[in-house]
C-alpha cells in the first residue's frame, strides 16, 4: 500500500520519542541531581536524548578508536616500543616517524629514541596497532584533542603518545587479558624450550666425556 513505508517510519520515530523519555525518566534524579559529569547514555539503550557534552558523555565501547598511544610497560619498567618500524611502514597516510635509538657505542639498539605521529593526518584506521608485533601500539579513546594550532600542536611526540600499560588495561579490559593470557603461555613455552635445550646440552656433554673415558 502507497505510504506504508512512511507510517512505518513514523511509528519507529514515534518509539524512539517515547524511550527517550523512558530512558530519561529512569535517570532522575541522577541526570539532574548529582554529579552530571558520570551520567552517560549506554550503547543498550533504545532512546536517544541529547547528550548534554561536554558535561556528559557517552559510553565508549571498547574497540573505539581515535587516535594510536604507545604503551610504557610498568611491569618491566620500560616501553615496549622496539623501534622496528612495522607501524610506519603499514600506515596508510605515512604521519609515523622514528628515529631508532643507538647506544654509547653509535650501535643500534631495539628502542625508539624518537617517535612522532602527525594526528591531523592519521585516520583513525588502526592498522599500526593491528600489525605492531609487540602489542607496543594502541588506539587511545581520548577524543578531546581540539588544538589552536595544527602545527606543532598536532604532531606528538614520544613522551605525548605514552601512557602506561595500566591505562590500556583499564580502557581495553578483554582485550588486555586475551593478550596477558596469551604472554603467559608464550613466557611458558619459551621456558620450556629452554629448559630442553639446556637438559639437552648436559646430555651431549655427558655423552662426550663418557666417550673420553
Ligand atoms: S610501535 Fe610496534 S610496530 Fe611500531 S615501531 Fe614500535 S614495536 Fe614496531
Ligand atoms: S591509526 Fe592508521 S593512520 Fe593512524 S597512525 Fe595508525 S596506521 Fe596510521
Amino acid at each position: 500500500m502507497f505510504g506504508k513505508g512512511i507510517l512505518r517510519g513514523l511509528a519507529t520515530t514515534a518509539r524512539h520519542f517515547v524511550e527517550t523519555y523512558i530512558d530519561d525518566v529512569k535517570r532522575i534524579p541522577s541526570r539532574y541531581a548529582f554529579d552530571r559529569r558520570l551520567i552517560k547514555q549506554p550503547l543498550d539503550e533504545e532512546g536517544i536524548f541529547t547528550i548534554q557534552y561536554p558535561e556528559e558523555k557517552r559510553v565508549l565501547p571498547e574497540h573505539f578508536r581515535y587516535v594510536p598511544m604507545l604503551l610504557f610497560d610498568v611491569e618491566t619498567g620500560e616501553d615496549r616500543c622496539t623501534a622496528c618500524g612495522i607501524c610506519a611502514k603499514v600506515c596508510p597516510p605515512q604521519c609515523i616517524w622514528i628515529v631508532r635509538d643507538k647506544d654509547e657505542k653509535g650501535k643500534p639498539v631495539p628502542r625508539a629514541a624518537e617517535f612522532y605521529i602527525d594526528i591531523s593526518i592519521c585516520m583513525g584506521c588502526g592498522f599500526c596497532a593491528e600489525f605492531c608485533p609487540f602489542d607496543a601500539i594502541k588506539m587511545n579513546h581520548d577524543y578531546e584533542i581540539a588544538v589552536y594550532n595544527r602545527y606543532p600542536d598536532l604532531v606528538l611526540d614520544k613522551d605525548e603518545l605514552t601512557v602506561p600499560t595500566t591505562y590500556y588495561a583499564q580502557l581495553y579490559p578483554t582485550a588486555w587479558e586475551r593478550e596477558e593470557k596469551a604472554r603467559e603461555e608464550e613466557r611458558k613455552k619459551k621456558e620450556a624450550r629452554a629448559k630442553a635445550a639446556a637438559a639437552k646440552k648436559a646430555a651431549a656433554a655427558k655423552k662426550a666425556a663418557a666417550e673420553k673415558k
